[in-house]
């Protein structure tokens, strides 16, 4: 018995190891992954609840290593944060779809572009000038703009946090709570900070089923919003009884596997243009 608790132990060191192993390797790859043109962004559909009409789309960061392949950004995000390399992602995702923007602006293909930013990019110096920059860059106008922020990252550091967000608000860039419902602040809470937009994340939103639980949360996430002047996007819209009740609710918009996957650029604007022509 003690021998096997002493193997099942060092079997566990060594995965912790590998684990460590592989941490430190991603970090160090992390590096010079932007200028290896490693980055990509996919872009997934914002909808209209009512009229199914393309509003925005959201950028989403992929990191595909030369020899280990696709790594999650739930992974290689949080190793970014952790070693400070938050700031020149960020900047790569906001210079790359601000190029995008430009692009499907140029070819009639009107839609705003959603953004992740997290707690770090909050507390740098630099970020808003750098947002002013990427917008002037592509001839851009801030409303073409959405930063997703999680309910956490607004609450890290309140004051400070809300003097940055009013500084983009000012330049016509708008602000969405992400993953609204899985933290701790209460709505009265964020509604002090200058946010336009609340995204309901996906865990109360994928398998909604009418009266249960999860439906009580989004129901009266939706009705607080609304007196609260809020528009409601909801993530993980995968069925089509789940997108018509959420339209019902009173949601604005829908984002999910329902309306599509996270697309290439190429297929994004495919796709864009399938629903203007
Ligand atoms: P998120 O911001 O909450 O993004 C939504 C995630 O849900 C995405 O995963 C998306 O592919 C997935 N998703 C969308 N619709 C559905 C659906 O109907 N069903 C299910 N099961 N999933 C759906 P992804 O792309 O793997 O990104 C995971 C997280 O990584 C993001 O969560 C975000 O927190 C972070 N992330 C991604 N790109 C960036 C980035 O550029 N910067 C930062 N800071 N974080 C990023
Ligand atoms: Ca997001
Ligand atoms: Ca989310
Ligand atoms: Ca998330």
């Amino acid at each position: 018995r003690a021998r096997q608790l002493r193997q099942s132990y060092q079997c566990y060191l060594h995965g912790q190891d590998e684990r460590h192993l592989r941490h430190l390797s991603l970090v160090r790859d992390l590096q010079h992954a932007a200028s290896n043109g490693e980055f990509s962004l996919r872009y997934q559909p914002q909808v209209s609840a009512l009229t199914g009409r393309a509003l925005g789309m959201e950028a989403l960061l992929r990191w595909d290593h030369p020899r280990l392949g696709r790594i999650p950004p739930d992974e290689f995000i949080a190793l970014a944060e952790r070693s400070g390399l938050i700031h020149q992602l960020t900047q790569w995702v906001i210079d790359t779809g601000c190029q995008q923007l430009a692009r499907w602006s140029e070819a009639g293909l009107n839609v705003r572009l959603g953004v992740n930013i997290s707690a770090m990019d909050l507390q740098q110096p630099g970020l808003i000038k750098r947002v002013e920059r990427a917008l002037d860059r592509h001839g851009l106008r801030g409303e073409c703009l959405c930063i997703e922020l999680t309910e956490s990252a607004l609450m890290e550091s309140p004051e400070m946090g809300a003097r940055k967000l009013q500084s983009l608000r000012a330049m016509g860039v708008e602000l969405a709570i992400d993953d609204y419902g899985t933290g701790y602040s209460s709505l009265a809470q964020l509604k002090r900070m200058p946010v336009q937009e609340l995204k309901i994340d996906k865990s109360f939103v994928m398998q909604l089923v009418k009266g249960s639980e999860d439906d009580v949360i989004v129901s009266s996430t939706i009705e607080l919003a609304h007196h609260l002047g809020l528009s409601v996007v909801a993530e993980g819209v995968e069925d089509q009884t789940v997108a018509d009740h959420l339209a019902e609710q009173g949601c604005h918009m829908l984002q999910g596997f329902l309306i599509s996957r996270p697309m290439t650029a190429e297929a994004a604007t495919e796709w864009l243009r399938s629903r203007v022509g």
